[in-house]
């Protein structure tokens, strides 16, 4: 089965994403935890969860994936900073508890010029912290594109954080088509090898959900701009290839491409005429 969805505003809550998804013919979807900037969250709603949930279950809308804000950064210098970002997490953990099996997606984080290694030490102190044994949430790393000091631009790093994370069995990887792109990892041309190399380093087990957006800059560029499906640089076949590879096709892939309610719906579509079922 095609899981596919895209990002979408959670300012009206879950039953009201759920609906919306089904509308532009998605059986999953993507939000911002809180506003993506950081800040408050607003508090839970417990009706709208409990309503979204029977819905969900009626409406065949599959494991939804919530992201972190991204300016959070688990790997600065400052001491205040990163306790903000635990903060944060944990309590969005909390919180997606009320949805059970929900996956987290967060960006790792920039060491900021204090050397990669020390911030993938930064990174896993935190996940120690915050992760409990019987959460239901699985966190996911994502791949990034490598801009800056951004940790996670290649899956080593990804790695090396999985590994000094004791309860590691909550953790898991998002491939962001765009950034892997960006970051070196030739998607469009040479997916198998990427994906077996995946899979060497990280393990393909850990791989929980795809990023799906074109980039609208070249292979290695490390700009991360994401460009419409078909658009971009990894292009329609590439897409095609994608979304079909017997390592990634039962996975759920989330669309973060420039666009508006129709917009989306049209690239859904045209997904699924390009999915073999
Ligand atoms: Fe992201
Ligand atoms: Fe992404
Ligand atoms: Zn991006």
């Amino acid at each position: 089965m095609f899981t596919v969805g895209c990002h979408l505003s959670s300012s009206n809550g879950y039953l009201s994403m759920a609906k919306t998804a089904l509308e532009i013919g998605a059986n999953t979807f993507q939000f911002f935890t809180r506003n993506p900037r950081g800040g408050a969250a607003k508090p839970l709603d417990t009706d709208d969860i409990s309503d979204f949930l029977s819905f969900s279950k009626e409406n065949g809308i599959n494991t939804i994936l919530a992201h972190a804000p991204y300016t959070l950064n688990a790997a600065s210098k400052d001491p205040r900073i990163r306790e903000f970002a635990q903060l944060v997490m944990r309590d969005d953990i909390d919180r997606l508890e009320h949805t059970p099996g929900t996956l987290y997606n967060f960006h790792p984080g920039s060491h900021v010029g204090q050397g990669t290694d020390v911030g993938i030490k930064l990174i896993s102190e935190l996940l120690n912290e915050i992760i409990l044994p019987g959460q239901t949430t699985t966190i996911l790393l994502e791949t990034m594109a490598g801009k800056g000091s951004e940790i996670g631009g290649n899956f080593s790093e990804i790695k090396q954080i999985i590994d000094c994370v004791s309860l590691n069995e909550k953790l898991g990887v998002c491939l962001d088509t765009c950034h892997v792109f960006d970051g070196g990892y030739n998607v469009r041309d040479n997916l198998d090898e990427v994906l077996e190399e995946f899979d060497k380093v990280i393990g393909l087990r850990r791989l929980r959900a795809v990023h799906i957006n074109d980039s609208l800059h070249g292979y290695e560029s490390h700009k991360d701009r994401h460009a419409k499906i078909g658009e971009g640089h990894i292009g329609l076949d590439g897409f095609e290839k994608i979304i079909n590879h017997p390592a990634l096709r039962s996975l759920p892939f989330y669309l973060e491409t420039p666009n508006d309610l129709p917009g989306y719906a049209e690239e859904i579509a045209l997904l699924k005429s390009i999915y073999h079922e």
